[in-house]
């Protein structure tokens, strides 16, 4: 498959927030990307706050 940024043949798949699907994206473009440190899904790092994405951060706040 192709990276959905850059069109590089890649493995890497990360999660689409916006379209609540995974994408795929090889590693250099992966790099916009983090990990969530409660469930381990790839983000945007514009959407990861403390090192957690919006859905945690909601469930954390409960
Ligand atoms: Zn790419
Ligand atoms: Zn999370």
């Amino acid at each position: 498959m192709k990276c959905s940024n850059c069109s590089a043949e890649t493995k890497s798949r990360v999660f689409e927030v916006n379209i609540c699907k995974e994408i795929p994206l090889c590693d250099k473009c992966k790099s916009d990307f983090g990990k969530c440190i409660i469930c381990g899904e790839n983000w945007y790092k514009q959407d990861l706050k403390n090192g957690m994405c919006h859905n945690c951060m909601e469930s954390e706040e409960k």
